[in-house]
């Protein structure tokens, strides 16, 4: 594999560095910290995106993707954490979003796709529920056809976002009779429909990022199903192998790593540990060596290959290791670690590491759960890839 880059990409290094300094101001940073004004900002930072037509490196380009190599991909996921530069939310752009282009009918793909380019739609994922997270399959809320609706009753947990979100894509059950991988269907529900009820999951943290989500007698438009009806499965998993590929994370880990180890640095003591050296090495070199698995992935990605089971590789060791550069950062943050930003977001350690590090690390155990646990990764891993 040849790792240079060539002067082409070194010209659009310079062209993405340069957008990310000139848009993402640390007065925008600073918006997207404070609980009051997230949710306003972060949209504000997709539609820069999108007017500079990079909203969506990963899709095709006759739905509104870039067309970039793997390799520009990298450079401009690279140049975006280096820059503190926010991502997007993934729910409409790298879940939902691939699964209306490949399966939905043009119509969908007419209604839906421009919304979420544009972020003037947000999405949140109805999957889990509260008998089906690893059995995703064993799932129970209900879809019934009633002429040209669906009469949808049943429940939904830990859903993200759900208290911001105008649409739900939803996994139901429409037919009980077989396998119970058959009988599935994937549905677009509207936020706003009567019938549904949001009920709020304060985290450990002490944030609200989750929700159960309630449908009682929901009717929704027969012509919001994606594909065949108790086909939903394979959509299902077409858009878990796109999530499983997006949390990977590893520009974001290598970033943090670099300024653990700059502070680490600069604070002085710990760095002088050998143990705690060895570690840092451990963390660089597995991080350097996932960033080639990644690339592997992106290039098929690029040649028109789907993301496949191999995702679950890159879940499984991104988050492992992003929860490993955690634990470096906690011990790099020393007592700063344990004061927690106010009601609003906002830190008052009056350290650069302090609660961003305790936040981060929390939060941080839940990545080798959602997107489908990592023991789950190795099962598919094990029957998919290795054929055991
Ligand atoms: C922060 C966060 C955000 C989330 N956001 C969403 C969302 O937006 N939408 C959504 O639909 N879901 C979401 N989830 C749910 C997530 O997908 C599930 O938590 C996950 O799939 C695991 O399911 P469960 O919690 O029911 O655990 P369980 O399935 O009960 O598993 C419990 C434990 O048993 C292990 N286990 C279970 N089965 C096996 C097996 N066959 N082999 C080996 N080990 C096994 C698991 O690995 C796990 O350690 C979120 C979860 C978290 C933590």
């Amino acid at each position: 594999m040849d790792t240079q880059f060539s002067a082409e990409d070194l010209a659009f290094r310079d062209e993405v560095r340069q957008f990310f300094q000139e848009n993402c101001s640390a007065e925008l940073r600073a918006r997207l910290a404070s609980k009051k004004t997230s949710r306003e900002a972060q949209v504000e930072w997709q539609k820069c995106l999108y007017e500079r037509g990079w909203i969506a490196p990963g899709w095709p380009v006759e739905h509104g993707g870039t067309g970039w190599t793997a390799t520009q991909k990298f450079i401009f996921e690279s140049e975006r954490t280096s820059a503190d530069a926010p991502d997007v939310i993934p729910f409409g752009l790298k879940m939902v979003g691939p699964v209306i282009y490949t399966f939905g009918t043009e119509e969908q793909q007419a209604k839906f796709l421009p919304r979420i380019l544009r972020s003037d739609d947000w999405w949140c994922q109805g999957y889990s529920e509260p008998g089906a997270g690893s059995d995703l399959a064993a799932l129970k809320t209900k879809a019934e056809l009633d002429g040209d609706e669906y009469l949808v009753n049943g429940a939904k947990i830990w859903t993200s976002g759900a208290h911001l979100a105008d649409w739900i894509f939803c996994l139901v059950r429409t037919d009980s009779s077989g396998k119970k991988q058959e009988g599935i269907s994937f549905l677009l529900i509207d936020m706003k429909t009567p019938g549904i009820t949001v009920n709020p999951i304060i985290g450990l943290d002490g944030g609200h990022s989750l929700n159960e989500v309630q449908f009682n007698e929901v009717r929704v438009p027969a012509e919001n199903l994606i594909g065949e009806q108790d086909k939903g499965w394979t959509y299902a998993k077409a858009l878990l192998q796109h999530e499983r590929t997006a949390i990977a994370g590893v520009a974001g880990c290598k970033r943090v790593l670099a300024r653990v180890i700059a502070y680490a640095r600069a604070e002085g003591g710990l760095i002088d540990d050998p143990a705690f050296q060895r570690r840092l090495s451990d963390a660089e070199i597995e991080i350097m060596a996932l960033e080639y698995t990644e690339l592997r992935v992106l290039a098929a990605l690029s040649a028109g290959t789907a993301p496949g089971p191999e995702s679950s590789l890159l879940k499984i060791k991104g988050t492992e290791l992003q929860q490993a550069v955690q634990e470096l950062w906690m011990e790099v943050a020393g007592y700063y670690q344990g004061v927690l930003p106010d009601a609003d977001g906002v830190d008052h350690s009056g350290h650069e590491f302090g609660s961003k590090a305790c936040i981060s690390y929390m939060y941080g155990r839940a990545t080798t759960v959602y997107g489908g646990s990592n023991e789950v990764q190795k099962n598919i891993i094990s029957k998919a890839v290795l054929g055991l």
